[in-house]
C-alpha cells in the first residue's frame, strides 16, 4: 500500500509465493520489484504492507517480526474470522520492536 504523508491512496496486491501460504508470506521479488517501480512512477511512498492470519490471532508471528525488512512501513494483518476482535490491525516493526499504530479511515 502507498500513498504520501502517511495517508495511503493505492493498494498494489500481490500474491503469497510463500512454500506454504496458509502460515507464511513472501511476495514474489518480480512482483515486488514491479509493485516498487510503479510506486516509485506515482510518487508515492511505499506505507503499508498486509497479509493475513487466517486462522489465528493478528498480531505479528516471530517470523513477521524477523521478516519485517521495512522499518518506515505499517505492517496491516487482517483476521478473516468473524469473532476477531478487530479484522484489521497496523503495527510498526523495527529492530524486533513491535508498536501497535492507529488506523484511521479517510473519505
Ligand atoms: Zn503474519
Amino acid at each position: 500500500m502507498a500513498g504520501r504523508s502517511g495517508v495511503i491512496s493505492a493498494n498494489y496486491p500481490a500474491e503469497n509465493a510463500a512454500a506454504n501460504p496458509a502460515s507464511s508470506y513472501e511476495i514474489a521479488p518480480r512482483d515486488l520489484f514491479r509493485i516498487m517501480r510503479e510506486i516509485r512512477a506515482a510518487k508515492f511512498e511505499l506505507l503499508g504492507i498486509y497479509h493475513s492470519h487466517p486462522a489465528g490471532d493478528n498480531f505479528p508471528s516471530p517470523r513477521d517480526i524477523e521478516r519485517a525488512f521495512y522499518a518506515d512501513a505499517a505492517y496491516f494483518i487482517l483476521a478473516p474470522q468473524p469473532d476477531a476482535p478487530k479484522s484489521v490491525r497496523a503495527f510498526s516493526i523495527c529492530d524486533g520492536k513491535v508498536t501497535e499504530l492507529e488506523i484511521q479511515a479517510l473519505d
